[in-house]
């Protein structure tokens, strides 16, 4: 036993271990000296389309019920992933949902605020406001009032932050995927030399670091940020990954030396995507019929095609790309994709 995972209660949301396949054609077409794998967190369950946010509510959930509360209250972007999952999960054990979604992104496209995500969150009855405030990853005053306002109804709320990062428990899941991967590789014979994450509110990326520090590859979490706010999403990172190395027994210190993070494939402005982004989501798409969305996963695509490009992993590199789900947002962005 390599981390104290296993003293915490996880309520599942998730099918079960997650798929890892191998992306030949994208590893051929990017040279062929790396071999790229994907982990498929994008399909981790029947609830809602699924994504890296249920791994992490599934440790917060036994303490939601254990609360008392009724109701989940949550903040996001207009198109958040972690805000449907949310929606999704109160539906799931039967408690009713309040979400914030805030002008995180200046994009505009006609139906932006009426498909994708928030559509979702919606139809699984979530009571969703929409704020004019901009982007931010830290603890917000609309969410303080949206949980005041439950409460003055004589509703029990229950806070989970954006991006369930900054909550005790928000770095258990990722944890788990390191334990998992490890599992998986004692399956398949062969270890992964690189695991390449997109990191934004920071507790997947914080998870993953803890989990992998446990057999000592900490620093071989590549994160890539979506942020474009890469010092504070960093600081984020390295505070959940310290509590969380805490909560897990982990017996390394975690400094900020071990995150990596490289800050180049954000622009222009978190949630619009670059050039450079849209081609790397249409290449992924073509290759391997593989979709990956505007705001995080096509930035991280993007970040892993440069890096492999520019001889960033040694020739022979196992290369774990984490396919973190959140590819209903690319509806609201009809028009960028207009002609393919
Ligand atoms: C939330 C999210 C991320 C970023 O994860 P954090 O834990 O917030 O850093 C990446 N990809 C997708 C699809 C997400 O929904």
């Amino acid at each position: 036993m390599l981390t104290r995972l296993d003293k915490f209660e996880r309520y599942p949301l998730t099918f079960g271990p997650t798929p890892i396949e191998k992306l030949e054609t994208l590893s051929t077409h990017l040279g062929g000296d790396v071999e790229i794998y994907a982990k498929r967190e994008d399909c981790n369950s029947g609830l809602a389309f699924g994504g890296n946010k249920l791994r992490k509510l599934e440790y917060i959930v036994p303490d939601a019920i254990a609360s008392g509360a009724d109701t989940l209250v949550s903040i996001g972007g207009v198109q958040s992933n972690h805000t449907r999952l949310v929606a999704a999960t109160a539906a799931k054990i039967g408690f009713k949902c309040r979400l914030v979604q805030e002008s995180w992104v200046p994009h505009e496209d006609a139906v932006y605020d009426r498909v994708g995500n928030i559509l979702l969150s919606r139809v699984m009855g979530a009571d969703v406001e929409l704020v004019d405030e901009g982007f931010d990853i830290g603890i917000r005053e609309s969410w303080e009032n949206a949980l005041r306002d439950v409460e003055a109804k004589g509703g029990k709320p229950y806070a989970i932050p954006a991006g369930a990062s900054v909550h005790k428990y928000g770095g258990l899941g990722f944890v788990g995927f390191a334990e998992e991967v490890r599992d998986q590789e004692a399956a398949q014979g062969f270890k992964f030399d690189y695991i390449v994450v997109c990191t934004v509110t920071g507790s997947t990326h914080a998870g993953m670091l803890v989990g992998f520090a446990a057999d000592g590859r900490a620093r071989n979490v590549i994160g890539i940020d979506a942020s474009g706010t890469p010092e504070q999403t960093k600081a984020q990172v390295l505070e959940i990954a310290q509590n969380t190395a805490k909560l897990v027994e982990l017996d390394y210190k975690i400094t900020e030396d071990d995150i990596i993070l490289h800050e180049d494939y954000a622009y222009p402005y978190y949630g619009v995507p670059s050039e450079e982004t849209k081609d790397a989501i249409r290449t992924c798409a073509r290759l391997e019929g593989m979709m990956t969305d505007p705001v995080y996963e096509g930035k991280s695509m993007q970040g892993m095609m440069d890096l492999v490009k520019k001889g960033y992993f040694p020739k022979g590199s196992k290369v774990l790309y984490a396919h973190l789900g959140g590819v209903p947002a690319i509806n609201g962005y009809g028009y960028t994709f207009r002609n393919g």
